[in-house]
């Protein structure tokens, strides 16, 4: 049975990190292995800036794509001989990105967005596969592209899971595999992205798709906390989690695991870890069913970059149930995911990530019917199982927009300018 593992750009963002984990997977004794690789360190932001400066035509594009090249050639003069075959094969992908800037944008930037920054993807495993292959780690290469069907949603893409799961299962033998996260592709062979941090949905999708024993997420954080410890000094790691619990920690928000990775693990009921790359012997968090120890602790989430729209029928009169279907038939539109929401006589507030190319398109498709005011730059907490005490001290010295209470979870919408530390 296989074990898929799967490593963020956290992991391989230098030359020391790819030969920590090179080494790491060396040493290992997995016979059946699917290796999920993100793009290496930031690079996944560094292309997210290209595409905006394409589409704007920007005269930043070529230094910007000059970083990129850079980045990925520094690590390599730190991997291999100059006379390597890699740099032809690096230098290949380089050329492909070259010849996508040398043409117009579509008209469609999430299409343009997906072509470029998929390509981070193509660079990391590439290298990672030619540095394994070079310290003796044998493992056959997989374009993601071949075994991941989706729909035509760019940067959101929809998984076709039976074709996937028939793909996969026929290009698939046993042995190591070493794979993209984050990118699929249509049936018409456009590349698509299933949104950002999408490679832990990539490992779910293999594993579901094989059957497999567990799934390994190593991270740079020792497994899955009770609350980001960037913001809460007392974050503590939770050891076991179902995954029940899992999903509504990552729908909240909780930037440790992708939101969509929990749900096809419980469907075959395959455990996940989230464990420490740093410290690799160390236990990490273990999702599974009914294991809800999370429920014992508070966990505190932190959303930033939100935005506030109130929208209302010009006329003030009521907001009814035909406005309400017109107002989710646009957020499906534009894929915007809403994290709270609340709706008052006149008025109907929802809470969404300030996506910028995202949020103009939706605001502007809201303005041909409706009234819509906003604040912007507000922060959304969330808090479950929150002990009243705990709540004392986030909500100090905050200005608070909007607040919702359930049994289990709290949530809050705040000022980011008020933000203090708990
Ligand atoms: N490289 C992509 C991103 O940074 C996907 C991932 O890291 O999971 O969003
Ligand atoms: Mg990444």
């Amino acid at each position: 049975m296989t074990t898929v593992f799967k490593f963020g750009g956290a992991s391989i963002k230098d030359v020391n990190s790819i030969i920590h984990i090179s080494n790491f997977l060396k040493e290992g004794t997995h016979d059946n292995l699917f290796i999920v690789f993100s793009a290496m360190g930031k690079v996944t932001n560094m292309l997210e800036d290209i595409v905006d400066a394409y589409v704007i035509n920007s005269k930043d594009l070529s230094v910007l794509v000059e970083q990129v090249k850079l980045f990925h050639y520094n690590i390599m003069e730190g991997l291999f001989e100059e006379e390597e075959l890699i740099f032809d094969e690096v230098n290949n992908v380089f050329v492909e990105l070259d010849w996508i800037l040398e043409e117009e944008p579509y008209n469609n930037y999430s299409y343009n967005y997906d072509q470029i920054v998929s390509l981070g993807e193509i660079l990391s495993t590439k290298i990672m596969s030619q540095y394994l292959r070079k310290i003796g780690y044998d493992h056959k290469w997989i374009d993601a592209r071949d075994i991941i069907r989706t729909d035509n949603t760019f940067r959101d893409a929809k998984i076709d899971w039976k074709q996937t799961t028939t793909l996969i299962n026929k290009k698939v033998k046993s042995g190591i595999y070493l794979t993209q996260g984050f990118i699929g592709s249509t049936s018409e062979n456009f590349t698509t992205t299933l949104g950002r941090e999408g490679s832990d949905f990539t490992a779910a999708i293999l594993a579901f798709s094989l059957e497999a024993k567990e799934v390994v997420i190593w991270k740079d954080v020792p497994g899955m906390m009770n609350a980001d410890p960037r913001y809460f000094k007392n974050a503590e790691l939770l050891p076991n989690v179902s995954y029940d619990e899992a999903i509504e920690l990552a729908f909240f928000g909780a930037k440790v695991i992708h939101p969509k990775t929990i749900q096809p693990l419980k469907k075959k009921n395959i455990p996940l870890f989230i464990k420490s790359f740093i410290n690799i012997l160390n236990k990490g968090t273990l999702i599974k069913d009914k294991m809800d120890l999370a429920s014992l602790y508070p966990s505190y989430i932190v959303k930033e970059n939100q935005i506030l729209l109130s929208i209302s029928d010009p006329e003030l009169s009521f907001i009814v149930e035909e406005h309400m279907s017109q107002i989710f038939s646009l957020l499906a539109l534009h894929s915007v995911r809403v994290n709270m929401m609340q709706n008052s006589a006149v008025s109907f507030s929802i809470c969404i990530d300030n996506d910028k190319y995202r949020v103009p398109l939706l605001i502007a498709g809201l303005q041909k019917d409706f009234k819509v005011s906003y604040n912007q730059q507000l922060t959304l907490y969330t808090v479950r199982h929150y002990k009243k005490e705990d709540l004392d001290i986030l909500l100090r010295n905050k200005k608070i927009l909007l607040e919702q209470k359930s049994r289990n979870t709290i949530q809050i919408i705040a000022f980011e300018e008020d933000y203090t530390k708990a």
